[in-house]
């Protein structure tokens, strides 16, 4: 019996921990929280449209199923030479194979801290209980700012705008908003039905305590939502793996870390040495059966590997309004109601098979 352990519970790993579900091997997942979100869903869950249960995967009701050990820590460092995982508590483990699905965190906008006012989406995880508490900031007036231009930034102004209307900003940066090809004119057009407010173009200088810089104009808000680009986690950094110039795990086309036949890496947290692909839930999700197939045969010592080879065009599905999305696919957008029930039927059968 081999031990694989499993470092975060991102959508990759939430796929493996279910195709393992036969194998005589000893399955350990770390994760530093114990439910872990559906991204797709978390726009749909603050527009009202779903209620957080329905959108969180309970890990550890998940590996109590399948009879694997669950440990609720953060993973401080991986050795891949030795194969040893450092927790945060001090404590060791030792892994025969080891998997990476932590995500990324948002790179910050000064100062560095966050306040009760100023919320960094990522990780999402976190994300939840910190909005919970600032709904009562919002109340019947308050105003939100979301800064960010990416997908992401532009489903929370819309989530934000559906609940709160004619109270959101949406600011997007120097680059302006930059949805998939061919959707930024629909994007527009949706955010000025809710009554978001768009800046495109601008720097934000500084944020503070819900106080939002640009040079020496000041604007308040009630709470601000932070979904800028991405950095990576303080773990990869500390494990002295390989790296991109991102700071992210480079991994080959089976999603082995480079260099190691120990260790995998998927999802958002890991950069391919062949390939530049965003960091996008579909991509983690569209790794989950590689992973899970090429974890089974370092478990068994084989070499039978699957090659992972990316979707050439993804499709994207941005909700725009109370029951109402944008379908993006190879430069056609489309808006309406239809896309929205895709989009809802797409998220609810990913939930339904692996949570
Ligand atoms: C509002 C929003 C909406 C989005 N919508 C979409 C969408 O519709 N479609 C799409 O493709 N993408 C979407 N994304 C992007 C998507 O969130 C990410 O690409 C996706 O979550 C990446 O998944 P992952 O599997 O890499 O890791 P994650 O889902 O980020 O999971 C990583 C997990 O690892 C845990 N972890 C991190 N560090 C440690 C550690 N040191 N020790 C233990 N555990 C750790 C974290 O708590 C987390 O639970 C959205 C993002 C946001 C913010």
């Amino acid at each position: 019996m081999k031990e694989l352990i499993l470092v975060g519970g991102g959508h990759a790993h939430i796929q493996v921990l279910h195709a393992l579900q036969f194998s005589e091997h000893q399955v350990t997942l770390i994760s530093d929280v114990p439910l872990a979100p559906y991204s797709g869903m978390l726009p749909g869950h603050l527009a009202g449209n779903f209620t957080e249960e329905e959108l969180l995967f309970d890990l550890k009701k998940i590996c109590a199923r399948f009879k694997y050990y669950f440990i609720q820590e953060t993973v401080l460092k991986v050795d891949a030479e030795k194969q040893l995982v450092t927790l945060s508590g001090g404590k060791t483990i030792r892994f025969d194979i080891c998997s990476l699905n932590v995500g990324i965190l948002p790179r910050t906008i000064p100062p560095e801290a966050e306040s009760p006012h100023v919320i960094y989406v990522k990780p999402i995880s976190n994300f939840l209980e910190k909005w919970r508490s600032s709904l009562q900031d919002i109340g019947d007036e308050g105003k939100i700012l979301v800064v960010g231009g990416g997908a992401a930034a532009f489903e929370l102004a819309v989530a934000c705008g559906t609940r709160f209307p004619s109270r959101v900003t949406l600011i997007t940066g120097e680059q302006g908003l930059t949805l998939p090809r061919g959707a930024n004119k629909q994007g527009r057009r949706a955010l000025q039905n809710l009554g978001v407010e768009l800046i495109e173009g601008q720097k934000v200088d500084k944020i503070e305590d819900g106080k939002l810089w640009q040079g020496s104009t000041m604007r308040s808000f009630a709470v601000t939502l932070i979904a800028i680009t991405a950095r990576p986690t303080e773990l990869i950094g500390k494990s002295g793996l390989p790296k991109s110039s991102e700071g992210h795990v480079l991994v080959d086309d089976f999603l082995r870390v480079k260099g190691s036949s120990v260790m995998f890496a998927a999802g958002d947290c890991a950069h391919f040495l062949t390939r530049d692909l965003p960091k996008a839930g579909v991509y983690a999700v569209r790794q989950g059966p590689v992973l899970a197939q090429n974890i089974l045969s370092a478990l068994k010592d084989s070499r039978n590997l699957k090659r992972y080879v990316p979707q050439k065009t993804t499709l994207s599905l941005l909700i725009t309004g109370q029951e109402e999305a944008l379908f993006c696919w190879r430069g056609l957008a489309i808006r309406g109601r239809t896309p929205w029930i895709l989009k809802r039927w797409i998220d609810r059968r990913f939930m339904r098979k692996f949570s």
